[in-house]
């Protein structure tokens, strides 16, 4: 079963309910009885003033009326001070009417609630695999098809750049899990949302609902946690989760945007742990695996898009796949809206911004390593005053190339270049421009090095 625990609706409210008033009752009445009997009725639903449960016998059903019936209903009125009476019908007996008719599972409203946050389409068939991702879907799966979390893949610590998968893979586990294994409890909560429930719980004093709502989980997967990073609080919350599930053998899943060491503002202790089961990172996408969402992508949508288009969005939409699928939706608009197969130059023009903001962004760094390499010098010596010929020739190409290619002020690239006068910049770029007018070699290196920097 799944469940999204975000509050908010009528029926995740009552679930929640529920789970506080169990949680009361257990500790008033001890593990025992709560394992014997109260664990077993499963919240149905509010009608009025009743509140239905279901049980799997008669005979609990007679024992919690007998013992728990008035209780029960004091303990809820804190929630709901309508309600006035108790129903528990017993599951699959024909002689309750409403368990025929409609029978129901512990925990349903909040897990039709969490199967509509889920996207449909992340599911692991619709996952392209190549290998920038092939071992971040390898451990998905694996943690997704065993009963129990295995120690060394607990927790599973998912990351990547922006768009390049997390959030798929995590929704495709809880699709599997939830078809495979349905007895599961899957909880996915996205960081943001585990820290505004945490803040609300602080607020309403009901931390200890909270708590209970995570460590019931089978599955617990907190997505972007790079979010919570210094946000003291609910960090420590987060880690006692943590720590609380992966100790009662529970499966953890975590997603961040850079790998548990990188988490700036994340306490040690936190990264130490969150590094202990297996780490799996999603690497930026290649050309082939580009081509291979798009022709996937566009097999399913059942139209036509010539190849040279396809090829073109795949070399250069590199940014990620969120925007590789934007671009393609974009494309198929217009197919669809003109009814005319789309060419080369319309893909152009319509992605023209898109393309704008994908054309590689060249650092000073690749700069130099890249004329060091064309001229065979040390990478140092484009820091350094020697003023020989061999080396500050190609030192000032890379000045130039630095203020042709890149954002940066003449003062900043004299920096990065060993500390150096803006004005040496300034002269550097001025006597590169006039040599390549004059000298057929110096312009074939100059255009040489802006393609290897540019593409
Ligand atoms: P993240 O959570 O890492 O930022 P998402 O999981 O939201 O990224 O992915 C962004 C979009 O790209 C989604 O629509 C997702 O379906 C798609 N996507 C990412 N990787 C793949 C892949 N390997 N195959 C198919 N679709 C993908
Ligand atoms: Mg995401």
């Amino acid at each position: 079963m799944i469940e999204e625990s975000l509050g908010g609706d009528k029926s995740g409210d009552s679930v929640q309910h529920w789970d506080a008033v169990v949680y009361d009752l257990r500790h008033e009445y001890g593990e025992d009885t709560y394992k014997s009997w109260i664990s077993k009725a499963s919240f149905d639903r509010i009608e009025g003033a009743c509140l239905y449960l279901t049980v799997p016998t008669r005979f609990i059903r007679d024992w919690l009326l007998n013992h728990f019936e008035r209780k029960i209903i004091r303990m809820w009125r804190k929630y709901n001070d309508k309600l006035i009476k108790l129903h528990i019908s017993v599951q699959n007996d024909p002689k309750a009417v409403v368990s025929k008719a409609k029978p129901k599972v512990k925990n349903s409203d909040s897990t039709n609630k969490l199967m509509m946050s889920l996207d449909k389409r992340f599911s692991f068939e619709n996952f392209v695999v190549g290998p920038p991702n092939e071992f971040a879907y390898a451990a998905a799966r694996a943690v997704s098809e065993s009963e129990n979390p295995q120690s060394g893949s607990n927790p599973l610590f998912l990351y990547g750049g922006v768009g390049l998968g997390k959030t798929h893979l995590m929704h495709s586990i809880a699709w599997y899990i939830n078809k495979n294994m349905p007895t599961r409890k899957v909880v996915y909560i996205t960081a943001e949302k585990f820290m505004y429930q945490f803040i609300q719980s602080l607020r309403n004093n009901n931390v200890m609902l909270f708590k209970e709502q995570y460590r019931s989980a089978d599955v617990l997967m907190v997505d972007d946690v790079q979010f919570i990073c210094g946000k003291d609080s609910t960090q420590e919350e987060f880690f006692h989760t943590l720590n609380s599930l992966i100790d009662n053998n529970r499966q953890v899943i975590i997603s961040a945007d850079r790998s548990p060491s990188d988490l700036e503002k994340m306490e040690d202790r936190i990264k130490s742990r969150l590094g202990w089961g297996l780490v799996a990172d999603i690497h930026n996408t290649t050309y082939e695996l580009r081509l291979g969402i798009l022709e996937t992508k566009i097999s399913v949508q059942k139209v036509v898009i010539p190849s040279d288009v396809v090829e073109f969005l795949a070399r250069k939409i590199t940014s990620n796949v969120r925007e590789l699928e934007g671009a393609l939706n974009k494309v198929i608009a217009h197919t669809k809206l003109t009814g005319r197969t789309i060419t080369l130059d319309r893909t152009q023009d319509i992605l023209s911004d898109l393309l704008r903001s994908n054309e590689r962004v060249v650092t000073i760094a690749d700069i130099q390593k890249k004329v060091a390499e064309q001229y065979g010098i040390k990478v140092s010596d484009m820091y350094s005053v020697r003023r020989a010929r061999a080396v500050s020739r190609p030192r000032q190409i890379a000045m130039y190339l630095s203020k042709l290619l890149t954002t940066k002020s003449l003062a900043d690239i004299g920096r990065s270049f060993g500390g150096k006068d803006h004005t040496t910049v300034m002269h550097a770029t001025k006597k590169i421009e006039e040599l390549a007018r004059q000298d057929r070699e110096i312009a074939e290196d100059i255009k040489l090095l802006k393609k290897v920097l540019q593409c």
